[in-house]
């Protein structure tokens, strides 16, 4: 099944909104209409920035997609702090990255919570890219595969098939994230068919065959045409690169 690649842009906690709007608007401008029917492509701003960025793809109607790093499990209330998929539909988000490995380590994030964030983006009809991802020394261990499918179904925990095969998972090596050391093509591809073989036998192979499953951590221009080769990578999570509009743009148009 041909599955449109995505390309995200996760611009972590960097910009101001003046930033972001310039940001968001040259990657758009390098990146001719013809080239959205083979890639959608995404940018992830900070909260603050969010309402400046969807002003700008509305206002200019670019092709370009928007959305946030993280969402509270709740609709509101006695929350100080946290933002909901309530507030992130009303500013257009189309995606929202949950269980990033930052927020799992340095929030404390465990597979409960990720699994409540994952159901209040769905809810609020937000598409979760669903970040898992292991450790150096699990790797080291030999139990990637396992260590990330078990993020996986936790995460996807009382979603219905129709409702996962719209999720969006992200294959995130932690040691990867950050580090300039990108994951070979075969280990990435090893990890996402075992993703899309664990959701073909949890969910069925038509919703396994649907799932977009995303390769992060490192990637760059130079590296993203050889992942996004691989049967069961259809796309990437991008964080350091997304920030240089046109290192972000060429990989756009390389995936
Ligand atoms: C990320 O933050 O999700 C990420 C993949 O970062 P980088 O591309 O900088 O490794």
């Amino acid at each position: 099944m041909a599955r449109l690649p995505l390309i995200a842009g996760n611009w972590k906690m960097n910009l101001n909104h003046l930033e972001a709007i310039s940001l968001a608007q040259k990657i758009a401008f390098r990146l001719p209409e013809k080239y959205f029917a083979k890639v959608e492509v995404a940018v992830l701003p900070p909260f603050t920035d969010i309402r400046s960025v969807q002003t700008l793809i509305d206002g200019d109607k670019l092709l370009i997609k928007h959305g946030a790093q993280d969402l509270s499990p709740h609709d509101s209330g006695a929350y100080t702090g946290d933002v909901s998929g309530v507030m992130l539909a009303k500013l257009g988000c189309t995606y929202v990255t949950v269980g990033h490995s930052e927020r799992r380590e340095y929030h404390h994030e465990d597979d409960e919570l990720v699994n409540k964030k994952v159901r209040a983006a769905v809810k609020h009809g937000i598409v979760p890219i669903l970040c898992v991802g292991e450790r150096l020394d699990v790797r080291e261990a030999a139990g990637h595969v396992e260590h990330c499918t078990s993020q996986l179904i936790a995460g996807l925990k009382g979603l219905k098939a129709e409702q996962v095969a719209k999720v969006v998972i992200a294959y995130e090596p932690v040691w990867a994230i950050g580090t300039g050391k990108v994951a070979t093509p075969a280990d990435a591809q090893e990890v996402c068919a075992a993703i899309r073989a664990a959701l073909a036998e949890k969910y069925g192979q038509d919703v396994a065959d649907e799932v977009r499953v995303l390769y992060g951590g490192s990637v760059k221009s130079g590296n993203i045409s050889e992942l996004v080769k691989q049967e069961d990578v259809d796309g990437a999570l991008v964080g350091g690169a997304s920030l240089d509009a046109e290192e972000f743009a060429k990989l756009c148009a390389l995936a």
